[in-house]
């Protein structure tokens, strides 16, 4: 039989679905299955090649295009109920998938727990709780002094009065160990109980300043419908005092608050906080739980279960069963941008959302994204200002050094180690701020010239040296080396390290103040688990006198002793080629200086620069981000750049050089008809021309208009997507990429 048309070879076929699958085709898959039955939202097993895949079911359709003879019997359908209620959730993922042009099934895979899409049960496992039994209350009386654990047990458990949680007497520090041994006694009784919500209760909460209190009147006033707010509070002025009221409120009514914030393992005071003010209603969920936790936190959250949810950027797909509100904390940090597979915005994703769900959505931060600040100054979002900080401090003055001409001893100038000795002396701590880890980024020979390069990148190797090993490596591919004493070019045992991270920054400090205790913070020093709580701690505990650190120590951390934060290199982060570098440095430099003085003492900030007349620095100086941002968004409006213009980068990535930049021709071609909508900037190399042995390169589409940006990559996407430059790539389409390098 011979197909032209595509009606002649429809199917008409009992008991069809369709399937979306984790896989990159934009595409749906049909199969068929033996009973009717109502499918969609449920999993289903199916062959797929020679492999087998878990997609979800989508729609039942009653024809297909497929002949009878092609369509497959799916294997197994996994649940008897939907995986995801089809509510606002489900609505949102399809939408997500239009929005971003990829694949819905991987959409779905990117969205739901990694243990159901790899085929776990979907229901809600009963936790354990434990009460107090009569004989229990009995032996209490007579119970030797000495037990002081099973004591504490049993005196909590019946002044409780009803099963408690073992989670929240794990809290109390009473140990399974202890009721086990109370449970052979007979004393206590083991449940396993469904979750359900508890009862509300909430742990002490501070009065509100005037500025506060006006915030959280102003948001509580719009409690059940869609309005976005962006809270732009300066650095400490009490942003999460006021998310946590705003909360409570939402609680009282039986509501669920959901909280983005940007890296739970960094900012583990953060969710410290909210678990103390409403312990036993916190779920967290993030990359470090095992996906049998994560699963177990999103089901609770799904069943209503869980009041507040607090995730990093995937935890924007949690269900919830009364939907109440959606936060998100430093809502400019770069790690709400998913940089791979689905290139998603958390936040954006919040906000579609938010006007889904219809319920508030409230964006919080100190240096707000130029995105956030361009809606909130049209009128799209409310604005609510904090200007002053919460502990009655000023802002820490801001210094620029000059370092032209100045002789520099391991990248501090004179000045600055002065500095750094008196705060020293004067018992306060003092953080030094470098963006860059490893000791030396560049390893040279004196005598040749040669330098250790990445043979798999365009890019250096960085030289890691601290007391315990020496080795090379790159940052861009990983590869690692060991460290050369002699130049394989000329044998000459004159190696010389040039320019400085973290790891000599840590050596020079510990070497020129031998007896103060001093901490090196950054992703080779927080690689184990609780190692930032750990840092954290001692500093406040003021065990630390100086810390050293990356862009890690730069995030919402609150250090009440630190009177001094020197930001050793700048210079870098103002000529960047990526027209977004000035809006991140200024960022940058407003969070780190915002470590200084949060408590009683006052705080200073010292900038070393070759280019103290920066216009970037200079505003900075007037410790203003508001209004440096305001200029900087009318700067991007001269150019015609986000947030006044919409962009969509693609990439590609090949062995072939050749290959990598003629895919990015055709698909060039490809929009050549949208010219009078949309620019098209490249193909260019990418800034790390070649990575890990691939060939990289980079298409700009950029257009002052959003629909025709996505209407002219709808028209394209399938051409592009099905061509056989494509086959021959790796490739990607990033909407509204935020990093252009
Ligand atoms: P932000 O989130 O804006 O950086 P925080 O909420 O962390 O600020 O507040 C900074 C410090 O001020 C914290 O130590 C916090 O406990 C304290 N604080 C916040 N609000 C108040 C208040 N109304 N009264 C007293 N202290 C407050
Ligand atoms: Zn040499
Ligand atoms: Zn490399």
């Amino acid at each position: 039989m011979t197909h032209n048309k595509k009606a002649d070879v429809r199917t008409l076929s009992q008991n069809l679905i369709t399937v979306a699958l984790p896989v990159p085709l934009r595409r749906l898959f049909t199969y068929q299955v033996a009973q009717p039955g109502a499918y969609i939202g449920r999993r289903v097993k199916v062959p797929f090649g020679k492999q087998e895949l878990i997609g979800i079911i989508v729609d039942q359709p009653n024809t297909t295009d497929l002949p009878e003879n092609k369509l497959k019997p799916a294997n197994l359908i996994i649940d008897e109920h939907p995986v995801i209620p089809q509510n606002t959730l489900w609505d949102l993922i399809f939408k997500v998938s239009q929005y971003y042009h990829h694949s819905l099934g991987d959409c779905f895979a990117t969205a739901l727990p990694n243990a159901l899409m790899k085929g776990e049960s979907c229901t809600l496992s009963p936790e354990i709780f434990w009460s107090i039994t009569p004989t229990g209350v009995e032996a209490k009386t007579s119970l030797s002094k000495r037990a002081v654990k099973q004591q504490k047990a049993l005196t909590y458990l019946e002044n409780e009065n009803h099963p408690v949680n073992q989670d929240e007497l794990k809290h109390v520090e009473i140990s399974t160990a202890t009721l086990k041994t109370l449970l052979e006694k007979g004393w206590v009784e083991k449940h396993l109980i469904t979750p359900k919500a508890p009862k509300i209760t909430t742990g002490e909460k501070k009065s509100l300043n005037k500025e506060q209190l006006e915030a959280y009147k102003e948001v509580t006033s719009t409690n059940d419908q869609f309005v976005a707010t962006l809270l732009e509070g300066i650095t400490g002025s009490g942003k999460t005092e006021v998310y946590l009221q705003v909360i409570e409120e939402q609680l009282n009514t039986n509501r669920q608050v959901l909280i983005l914030i940007p890296e739970i393992g960094l900012t583990p005071q953060t969710l410290k906080r909210f678990e103390q003010r409403f312990p036993g209603h916190v779920g967290v969920i993030h990359s470090g739980l095992t996906d049998k936790q994560r699963l177990n936190t999103w089901l609770k959250a799904r069943e209503g279960a869980l009041r507040i949810i607090i995730g990093t950027r995937s935890a924007i797909f949690t269900p919830l069963k009364w939907p109440g509100m959606i936060i998100i904390d430093e809502e400019h940090d770069l790690s709400f941008k998913q940089q791979d597979g689905l290139r998603y915005s958390s936040r954006d994703i919040a906000l579609l959302r938010g006007q889904m769900e219809n319920i508030p959505v409230l964006l919080g931060s100190a240096t707000p994204s130029l995105e956030s600040l361009n809606n909130a100054l049209s009128g799209k979002y409310r604005h609510i200002k904090l200007t002053q900080r919460a502990t009655g401090q000023s802002l820490p003055t801001i210094k620029l050094l000059d370092c032209k001409n100045q002789p520099m001893i391991e990248g501090f100038s004179q000045p600055l180690l002065k500095s750094i000795e008196s705060h020293i002396q004067a018992g306060n701590q003092v953080l030094v701020f470098i963006n860059r880890r490893g000791f030396a980024p560049v390893l040279l020979c004196h005598q040749c010239g040669w330098i250790a390069d990445c043979t798999r990148c365009d890019s250096y190797m960085t030289l890691h040296q601290s007391k315990h090993n020496e080795y090379l490596q790159c940052h861009h591919c990983g590869r690692y080396q060991n460290k050369i004493h002699n130049c394989p070019k000329c044998n000459s045992t004159e190696l010389v390290s040039v320019g400085q991270g973290t790891e000599r920054i840590e050596k020079f400090l510990s070497d020129r103040f031998p007896n103060i205790s001093l901490q090196r913070i950054d992703r080779d020093t927080t690689r184990r688990k609780d190692s930032m709580k750990n840092y954290i701690e001692a500093a406040k505990k003021g065990e630390t006198q100086l810390l050293v650190g990356t862009q890690m120590i730069a995030k919402g951390h609150h250090f009440p002793k630190v009177t001094l934060v020197a930001i050793l290199d700048i210079d870098g982060a103002l000529f960047s080629s990526d027209f977004r570098a000035p809006e991140r440095a200024a960022q940058l430099i407003t969070q780190v200086a915002g470590r200084a003085g949060r408590a009683e003492r006052k705080g200073e900030v010292v900038v070393q620069t070759h280019h103290p007349e920066h216009s970037l620095l200079q505003a900075l100086l007037q410790n203003d981000y508001h209004q440096l941002a305001t200029k900087l968004l009318a700067d991007r409006n001269e150019a015609q750049l986000p947030p006044h213009t919409y962009v969509a980068l693609f990439r590609s990535e090949s062995t072939n050089k050749d290959s990598a930049y003629e895919f990015l021709a055709f698909v060039k071609q490809n929009f050549s008809q949208f010219m009078n909508q949309l620019e098209v900037l490249g193909p260019v190399a990418s800034t790390i021309s070649r990575k890990a042995g691939r060939f990289r390169f980079q298409l700009l589409l950029n257009s002052p208009s959003r629909k025709a940006l996505h209407s002219a990559i709808n028209e394209r996407m399938d051409e592009i997507e099905q061509s056989s430059l494509a086959s021959k790539v790796r490739w990607s389409l990033d909407i509204d990429a935020q990093d252009l390098l």
